[in-house]
């Protein structure tokens, strides 16, 4: 495993799972043949490591005592593997469209398990909602109108969240300010076949110190929501929780020292995701519940003493270590200078950061094909995907290896499950989708692949 980055004490190597880092270490003839046989790029994917993170999040909210209810938010990856192994650790799953619930349903969840936080119902949408019974988030006054209009006369009642637009957000066109949802729940009150379960919210950004804020707007809704004769039982914080891809201090000093010049487009990214935070999803966890929503109340004591379910909608966190993506070299093109550009098998759809004018911060692993690389001085180089758009960049951090890739090589991106590597994948120049295998052990112990589709799962 050959680590490298742009200047000698600014790399951002990954933060590894040891399943992970054992496989780049010890095993990349292995990997070299899933690569040929299945093709270029590769995702592979560790279900494990879902159940882990969610184990972890669940362990913080026991220990406050804090009753809860955990969504794994099924957009951040197209894995059915991942939606199984949160619904095998008994978590539910966030759906945002009919295809992710039918998804959802045919691996087991029933409306129980199922919470509808997406923006844009459909009716379709509403009405398969409806017939199991899931868990509805509501997003506006028109949205309420539309659902209603979706309900048979001969109904049980439907649970459902109203989604609230906290101040922070006002320019957010998701959610409803103060004023909209207690028109809703007027609304809802002379509707017997809804029932308010609570409210919900989902901030952008990744700060515990925001969802507080909401937390407290909130709670001033649920006492006003229960002097109107109404029982709410939760508040749904959404996701936004991190992840950390590399060392905070290296992540820091990288970004203390990085200049235009480290790009080959000659311009820093105006921004990034936190990849080195300072928070795992666990601390961020802790942080949140043990802040003050009042004088002496903190979140975690609020909730208990008011007897709410605290929900929340973890994507990347809970995909956090789930999937690599390896990409094979095809070609290393001599530019000018010490510049080059290596070619990879495969888009920068399948690693998508920069069609967000952002980067990928952390540094791709390079697994030689040959055993002993051909000596070579350290070269410079961006990487490009295989099509003929010249924006198909898949970093144009420029990138130092110490040793010459070559035809033939991998090149792996580390911790790709959240948003990177399926987000933006397409058939484009009719190459096939990437393949997506789940990597497990033998009865003997050794690693193989099992294919990641619903029948399989
Ligand atoms: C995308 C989304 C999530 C998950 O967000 P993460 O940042 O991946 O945790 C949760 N709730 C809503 C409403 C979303 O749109």
């Amino acid at each position: 495993m050959t680590l490298h980055c742009h200047k000698l004490g600014a790399g951002l190597p990954p933060i590894l799972r040891s399943e992970t880092a054992d496989l780049l270490a010890l095993e990349g003839a292995l990997l070299l043949d899933w690569v040929a046989r299945h093709g270029s790029p590769l995702n592979l994917i560790w279900p494990d490591a879902l159940r882990e993170n969610l184990a972890a999040l669940r362990e913080v909210l026991i220990e406050r005592g804090v009753e809860h209810a955990i969504y794994y938010g099924a957009k951040v990856n197209k894995s059915p593997g991942l939606v199984q192994a949160a619904l095998d650790a008994g978590a539910g799953v966030d759906i945002s469209s009919l295809y992710e619930l039918r998804d959802a349903r045919r691996l087991g969840a029933d409306g129980a398990s199922l919470v509808a936080t997406g923006p844009a119902k459909t009716k379709a949408f509403h009405e398969e909602l409806v017939a199991c019974n899931a868990l509805i988030s509501v997003d506006s006054p028109e949205e309420l109108e539309d659902l209603i209009g979706c309900l048979p006369a001969e109904t049980g009642t439907r649970p459902i969240l109203l989604r609230l637009q906290p101040a922070s957000q006002e320019k957010s066109r998701f959610g409803m300010k103060a004023e909209a949802i207690v028109r809703c729940l007027t609304r809802i009150a002379g509707e017997s076949r809804l029932r308010f379960d609570g409210l919900h919210f989902h901030l952008g950004g990744y700060r515990w110190e925001d969802r507080v804020a909401a937390l407290k707007e909130a709670a001033g809704l649920i006492a006003e929501a229960r002097s109107m004769g109404f029982s709410p039982g939760m508040i749904d914080i959404g996701g936004g929780l991190p992840i950390q891809y590399v060392d905070q201090e290296q992540y820091r000093a990288h970004l203390a020292t990085q200049a235009p010049e480290d790009y080959r487009t000659g311009k820093v990214p105006g921004s990034f995701y936190p990849y080195g935070g300072a928070l795992s999803s666990v601390d961020w966890l802790r942080r949140f519940l043990q802040a003050e929503i009042s004088e002496g109340q903190t979140v975690a004591n609020y909730l208990t003493s008011e007897g709410l379910i605290l929900a929340m909608e973890p994507g990347r966190a809970l995909a956090d270590q789930a999937a690599i993506t390896a990409f094979r070299i095809t070609r290393v093109k001599a530019l000018r200078d010490e510049a080059h550009v290596i070619f990879v098998e495969g888009s920068s759809f399948s690693a998508c950061e920069t069609w967000f004018a952002s980067e990928f911060l952390v540094d791709p692993i390079l697994i030689p094909a040959r055993r002993s690389p051909a000596a070579s001085n350290p070269i410079r180089a961006y990487l490009a995907g295989h099509s003929c758009l010249d924006d198909d960049v898949l970093s144009n951090r420029w990138l130092t290896f110490p040793v010459a890739p070559q035809a033939g090589d991998l090149l792996v991106f580390a911790n790709t499950a959240g948003y990177q590597m399926d987000l933006l994948e397409n058939e484009f120049h009719r190459h096939p989708i990437p393949a997506r295998l789940r990597v497990l052990r033998d009865a003997e112990g050794r690693l193989m692949l099992a294919h990641d589709t619903i029948e399989e799962v």
